[in-house]
């Protein structure tokens, strides 16, 4: 057994939610847009609409009749397709789909420019502006991407790794093992061994987000549930934490880009 900040802990009441929940996959034109969604018949009184980087997640009474639920769903249709666009959009910002100079690429909660420039050394500078990339070949796509990705998780390493130390110090004698990961479904977890995994795209978050994600798996140090105790524990190291629990939603779509 180990804990881990799944996307399903982020999105908080879900779970619960859909516990013992039928649940349907639908499509509906909104405006003339093919749209997906999932149909949650749950206990509740009347019809929510969520829109994530899942996509639209729609909770209804099981009295609702479909037509019903579809009249509902296109009277909110303008909200529905633009709330699906910016989920779009947030996910396309995350790293360049081509690394040419002015792509947006997200740096610590900035979005950065790239800015390639030829030079003998490689080299790698950040500003408010800008993520400067000096490289032999800087039309060579593939090279540049590799570089800029591995210098990523190296900034993962000297801003994120220090601070696991630090909370842990608060909590248990034990320093932990820190080890950097690109799974695609989560920011960190935890193993009952006391090894936390930490997802270099924690980099990309603005500075106190990835801090929360690292009192997060601290706290499952001591705690390797997500109790009502684990839950004070992470306030404890992390005064706060459940804004910051809600924020870490917003970003998560970049797990999936
Ligand atoms: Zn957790």
């Amino acid at each position: 057994m180990s804990a881990r900040l799944r996307l399903k802990d982020i999105f908080g009441g879900r779970t619960a939610d859909e516990k013992g929940a039928d649940v349907q996959s639908r499509r509906i034109t909104l405006n003339g847009s093919s749209v997906d969604y999932r149909l949650v018949r749950a206990r509740r009184r009347s019809i929510g609409m969520q829109v994530d980087l899942s996509g639209l997640t729609v909770r209804a009474p099981r009295w609702v009749s479909i037509r019903e639920i579809d009249e509902n769903l296109s009277k909110r249709g303008a909200w529905i397709l633009r709330s699906i666009d910016e989920w779009r959009a947030r996910r396309r910002d995350v790293m360049p789909r081509e690394w040419k100079t002015g792509a947006p690429i997200l740096y610590r909660g900035r979005e950065l420019s790239l800015a390639l420039h030829a030079a003998p050394k490689r080299e790698i500078a950040p500003d408010l502006l800008n993520l400067t990339v000096l490289h032999p070949t800087p039309h060579d796509e593939r090279r540049v991407a590799a570089f800029v990705a591995r210098w990523l998780r190296e900034e993962a390493e000297r801003h994120v790794f220090p601070h696991v130390a630090a909370y842990a110090a608060r909590v248990t004698p034990a320093a932990p093992t820190v080890k950097l990961t690109s799974a695609r479904s989560e920011w960190g977890s935890c193993d009952r061994q006391g090894v936390i995994r930490l997802n270099w795209r924690l980099i990309q978050l603005p500075p106190d987000l990835a801090l929360y994600v690292v009192a997060h798996e601290v706290a499952h140090l001591i705690e390797l549930n997500h109790s009502a105790r684990f839950w004070s524990l992470v306030e404890f190291l992390f005064p706060g934490s459940s804004k910051a629990r809600d924020t870490l939603d917003e970003w998560t779509a970049l797990l999936e880009a």
